[in-house]
Parts: C-alpha cells; structure tokens; sequence
C-alpha cells in the first residue's frame, strides 16, 4: 500500500511507502518522492513506489484533458475538474479531505469506503 498523506507542518510532502522485499510500511519525506529510489531500512531492497504514479503529470498545468457530459443530457460540463484518486496520490488526498468535509453524511461514508478500496489495491501496483 503506497499512500500520500499530504504535508506536513513544514509544508514537505509526505508519503507512504510500502517495501516490495518485506512489507515494511515506512513513512518518507521530501519533495522528490515520486522520483526517489529507497533502500528499505529494514532488508535493504532498493524500490521506487510512486514513480509510477505521478509520471508526466508532475509536470503539466492545467488543461483540459477529460471531456465531462452530465449524465441524462449529455451536455458538456465546464469549469470542473476531474480528479483520478486510483491513479494520482494528491487526488486522493483531496478526496478524503472532501470525504472528511462534505455535510452529506452517506457521500461521505461512500467515499471513504472507495478510498480504502483504492488504497486496499495499492496505488501505482498494476
Ligand atoms: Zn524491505
């Protein structure tokens, strides 16, 4: 289970990783993550967990790269935005925050059921 748990007090980046050799769940900083290679501190396999996750991505800006159409209509959707919590950490993170936030109690329970779903998987295992 690869988990982004968001920032922390200092504002750095902050994931969880877990080792491919012996399952040890580390918790690592940095603003490199995605890139990083770590060498598990407890059997020393070198991996490199959210590489996958985060590829071109990291690097674009804003644009428009899903077409969204309102279900019954048809009729395309502007000013939204789509989030991939399966595929992108930092969606996830926003995703429980709004899970956490929204005042709709039973959206809030489904979404929080969907976000151990994902996490259950293994973000960025194939
Ligand atoms: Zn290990």
């Amino acid at each position: 289970m690869n988990r982004f748990l968001g920032k922390d007090a200092d504002g750095i980046p902050r994931a969880e990783v877990m080792c491919p050799g012996c399952k040890t769940v580390q918790v690592k900083k940095g603003w490199n993550l995605m890139e990083k290679q770590f060498v598990c501190e407890n059997c020393g396999v070198v991996f490199v967990p959210l590489k996958r996750l985060w590829q071109e991505e990291g690097r674009r800006g804003l644009y428009m790269k899903y077409d969204v159409f309102k279900t019954g209509t048809n009729e395309v959707v502007r000013d939204c935005f789509v989030l991939r919590p399966d595929k992108d950490p930092a969606a996830l993170a926003a995703l429980r925050t709004y899970a956490e936030t929204t005042p709709n109690q039973k959206l809030g329970t489904d979404l929080l059921a969907w976000i151990r779903e994902i996490e259950d998987g293994g973000v960025g295992s194939e």
